[in-house]
């Protein structure tokens, strides 16, 4: 565990256990059938609903609202080891329980929490998070989605995109601006479920990544969500978001941490086979100075990635912790998943092996919850404040 003064890295037994427990239903459970589901875009619809019952998808809510009331670094564990085996699957997991319930959960009014979350943090229902449009992405606030109030209601009108969960979820948190003349301080967030009328979403986009992952748009026409559906204040929804993505990222840094281990794994079993020159290509020293490379950035990212999500509920500066875990966990992965199919050579560029999906899966981890360039100007952002 981390202290804000100095870091004592060793985990609880709690957590010992439950990373041991997930890395063995990911391995029982999620590594069969990993390459056809793939191959068939297929979520593992069985597999998740266990997850749920084991309390995986709701680590983060509290446990009188139906979730497992884990801290950030548990979390962080277990969606390292789903990683490690299906990422697909580790970024359902983080995308429902991170930026669907942890908002609710923390900016959503009682009667709110008490209608979607115990649904969501048991499994029953995943959740999503509609931010980018197609003409908004990094530049959030130059969102076009508009709400108007109507009585008891927020009308909603427009479009997002490459929304993870689209087509399976059952309640999105939405941004959307309340008051356009009011630019970013005009952005609300709101609970929309795809019951609500006016609501729609679109066909999974083909993607080059994550095939098992379902990703699309969400269409809202003139969509009618109660008032009670807003979180936390009118106007502060850009902030609810910039919040939210604060502490999701560490998420995505574990996930990129699990795919990394994976990648570590896989190089250092096929060097250790794969003979040329007459020896296993592991007694190669170019060979070596890689793999050793990989192990010492996946030490780094794993290190900031824990550190990050020990402090995040209680440092001042935890969206910079969490920007920082992202940025290097991200490119550190990218790296190791080239450098893994490097040394696989030609098998590498087959999907016969694992390690040809993992480089298509850890692409996008500098490109969702904000890329590289933003996690950069976030951390800068945070250093030239003082
Ligand atoms: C598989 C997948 C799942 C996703 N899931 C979700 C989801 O669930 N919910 C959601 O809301 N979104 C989701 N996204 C969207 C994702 O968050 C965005 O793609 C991401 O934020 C980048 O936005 P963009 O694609 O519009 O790129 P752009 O913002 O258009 O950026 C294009 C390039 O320009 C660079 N750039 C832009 N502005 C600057 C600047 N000021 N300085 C330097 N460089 C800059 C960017 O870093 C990037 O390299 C998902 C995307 C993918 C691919």
């Amino acid at each position: 565990m981390a202290t804000a003064s100095g870091i004592d890295f060793s985990l609880t037994e709690e957590q010992e256990l439950l990373r041991a427990e997930v890395r063995r239903f990911a391995e029982e459970r999620l590594r069969p059938g990993l390459a056809e589901r793939d191959r068939s875009h297929r979520l593992p619809a069985g597999e998740l609903a266990e997850m749920g019952e084991m309390g995986l998808l709701g680590m983060l809510v509290p446990e009188e609202l139906g979730g497992a009331g884990q801290d950030p670094l548990t979390y962080c564990l277990a969606v390292e080891e789903v990683a490690r085996v299906c990422p697909s699957t580790a970024v359902t997991m983080s995308v429902t329980s991170s930026v669907c319930q942890w908002p609710i959960a923390r900016f959503g009014s009682a009667e709110l929490q008490r209608q979607v979350l115990p649904e969501l943090a048991s499994g029953a229902e995943l959740g999503g998070f509609g931010l980018t449009e197609p003409e908004s992405g990094s530049d959030a606030g130059a969102m076009k989605t508009v709400a108007r109030r109507d009585g008891d209601v927020w009308v909603l009108d427009g479009q997002k995109a490459w929304i993870t969960n689209a087509g399976i979820g059952k309640w999105f948190v939405v941004l959307a601006k309340s008051d356009p003349s009011a630019g970013k301080k005009g952005i609300s967030a709101f609970v929309v479920g795809r019951d609500m009328p006016g609501f729609a979403a679109g066909a999974p986009e083909e993607k080059m990544g994550l095939k098992a992952s379902v990703t699309g748009s969400l269409f809202l026409s003139g969509c009618r969500v109660p008032a009670s559906h807003l979180l936390g204040e009118e106007g502060h929804g850009l902030r609810i978001a910039l919040a939210t993505l604060d502490h999701s990222r560490l998420g995505i840094a574990a996930q990129a941490v699990g795919i990394h281990q994976r990648a570590l794994e896989l190089a250092v079993a096929y060097a250790r086979e794969r003979v040329q020159f007459g020896v296993p290509i592991a007694r190669h020293q170019a060979v070596q100075f890689t793999l050793a490379r990989m192990a010492t950035e996946l030490a780094a990212a794993r290190a900031l990635t824990w550190h990050a999500a020990a402090l995040s509920e209680r440092h001042a500066d935890a969206g910079r912790l969490a920007s920082e875990a992202k940025l290097y966990a991200s490119e550190a992965a990218n790296r190791a998943c080239f450098d893994a199919l490097q040394i696989h050579g030609g098998n590498g560029f087959s999907e016969e092996y694992e390690i040809a999906r993992l480089y298509r899966d850890v692409r996008v981890t500098t490109i969702y919850e904000g890329t590289s360039e933003m996690q950069r100007l976030v951390i800068a952002r945070h250093l030239l404040a003082r």
